[in-house]
């Protein structure tokens, strides 16, 4: 079981100091998908960072600048280009005047399937002035943000690590409310596990999900969400083992215990188990990846 972490105390729109170089100001868009809303964190006194400024709300873009009243942001670091995360990244740059950091992504999330409606959708404008793809850093007086490429979520997805606070800001690549969703072909399991070890073998105090609240028992943490997709793994396989099915037919059972909204999502990431399982050996498909392929064991 993962040990998930989901009390959080704010109020919409209220900057609150939650470590000593850390604010952080939740926007008004909770929904399945972002769980209580966006948590835009706001690193360091005087110079600071925004990381994850979060989607387009002018309600949301006024708290911030209210929250950084009589201080300059220099920086704005994004984890990842979901409409829940950077879409506030231009407005807030035309407001201050900060660099944008983060890592444009490439053209294989436009192709979309259309059958199932993606997370919150992709902010298809998102173009960082400065590059991290392949890491580097940002910093400011008593602060550093370290670009950790973290890719399966999404293909561009970074972490960035605080190490002042021996903490990380994991965007959706960890969160402490829920499981990520993965979605093909933009999503990639193979690529999620590998940056599940990455950020394990830093051995980070704690974890600053974009959603919800943060994770402080980081590596027991860790190793139960990458046994939690082993699980998931294992089910599909012993599924399989009756006999060939689809992904369509799979999913009902197999994820019984989780919101019905949630079940597109869900075959998106049973979609990626599977590729990724396919990539190692263990299944072959009868078609192109998809809902209404039969797969098999090998
Ligand atoms: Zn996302």
């Amino acid at each position: 079981m993962i040990p998930y972490v989901r009390e959080l105390n704010f109020e919409y729109g209220v900057v609150d100091q939650v470590s000593p170089l850390i604010r952080r100001v939740v926007a008004n868009n909770p929904s399945p998908f972002t769980y209580l809303g966006t948590g835009a964190y706001i690193v360091g006194r005087g110079e600071v960072a925004v990381i994850d400024p979060g989607p387009d709300l002018p309600e949301h873009l006024a708290a911030i600048r209210k929250a950084v009243q009589g201080e300059r942001v220099t920086a704005i670091a994004i984890t990842h280009h979901h409409a829940d995360h950077s879409p506030l990244a231009g407005p807030l740059k035309a407001a201050t005047g900060a660099v944008i950091y983060g890592c444009a992504v490439s053209g294989r999330e436009q192709e979309d399937t259309g059958e199932v409606k993606m997370e919150a959708g992709h902010d298809h404008d998102f173009k960082p002035d400065v590059s991290l793809c392949g890491g580097g850093q940002v910093s400011g007086p008593g602060w550093t943000l370290e670009a950790i490429p973290t890719p399966g979520h999404t293909s561009n997805h970074l972490c960035y690590a605080l190490p002042e606070e021996n903490a990380c800001f994991t965007g959706d690549h960890i969160m402490g409310w829920s499981t990520t969703v993965i979605t093909p072909p933009d999503g990639d399991m193979t690529a999620y596990l590998a940056s599940l070890e990455t950020i394990r073998a830093r051995g980070f105090s704690t974890l600053w999900p974009t959603h919800g609240p943060p994770i402080r028992e980081v590596t027991p943490f860790i190793d139960a969400y990458i046994a939690h997709r082993q699980e998931r793994i294992d089910q599909i396989l012993l599924a399989l083992a009756d006999g060939p099915a689809r992904i369509r037919d799979l999913v009902p059972k197999l994820y019984r215990d989780v919101d019905p909204r949630l079940h597109p999502a869900a075959a998106r990431s049973m979609l990626a188990a599977i590729i990724h399982m396919e990539r190692g050996g263990e299944i072959e498909a009868g078609g192109p990846p998809g809902p209404d392929t039969v797969y098999r064991l090998a």
